[in-house]
């Protein structure tokens, strides 16, 4: 099995990589790998919010759950386990950024959050958004109750990322996601997502809900770096 699984829609100059189980989120496993330093490598500590940090010069570490950057030389990076990995390069502006999309990231629009900064900080244009969503948990597998529901419908409003299973709603929160995309502009045909759902493949993914447990992560790399 490869282990890693390189979206076709983004442009040669940038390295843009979801994992499996292995090598995960090892950043020692990844940065052979892919031959970039893993000092290079930027992960933020994720906790389910919406913030949304821009990184510069300075790495030092920081909470967020969505990462943007210009700078050359840094890989940013994000993990999950039925969350949405999503990363996106503006090819024309030479942004990149990651977001975790769970449940909560959905329901506050970080994904759309992310989209306005990188426009209004470095004058990107959503119609130039290159855009990838990693495995992720599918309506197959993804029951919730009703709060989380109406959480995620209220920012996405109506469309065909939800089914409705006897009394449950099932979700699938990287169709949420792209619904939220292209109400800001960005292209369908410029949007990839997996059409792997982690809980169906434990095998090949970490999966929150199959574990009952987390136990680790795959991941969503993207950036501008040379190899070493
Ligand atoms: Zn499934």
């Amino acid at each position: 099995m490869k282990q890693f699984i390189a979206p076709d829609i983004f442009k040669d100059s940038v390295i843009a990589v979801f994992t499996r189980k292995h090598p995960g989120a090892d950043l020692d496993a990844i940065s052979a790998m892919l031959k970039i330093k893993k000092e290079d490598i930027f992960m933020p500590m994720q906790e389910h919010t919406d913030t949304i940090h821009i990184l510069h010069a300075d790495r030092k570490p920081v909470i967020a759950d969505a990462i943007i950057t210009r700078e050359q030389g840094v890989l940013l990076g994000i993990q999950v386990a039925d969350c949405v990995p999503i990363l996106m390069h503006e090819s024309k502006r030479g942004v990149v950024s990651v977001v975790h999309a769970g449940w909560r990231g959905t329901a506050h629009a970080l994904l759309q959050k992310t989209i306005r900064l990188m426009i209004r900080e470095f004058t990107c244009r959503p119609e130039n958004i290159q855009m990838a969503m990693g495995p992720s948990i599918k309506w197959c597998c993804y029951e919730v109750d009703s709060d989380v529901f109406k959480a995620v419908m209220k920012q996405t409003g109506e469309g065909d990322y939800y089914k409705e299973k006897e009394d449950k709603h099932c979700l699938d929160l990287a169709t949420a996601n792209k619904i939220q995309a292209l109400t800001l502009g960005v292209s369908e045909d410029n949007i990839w997502i997996s059409d792997e759902c982690t809980y169906c493949y434990p095998d090949k993914y970490y999966s929150y809900r199959y574990a009952k447990k987390p136990f680790g992560r795959q991941g969503g790399f993207i950036g501008h770096c040379s190899r070493a």
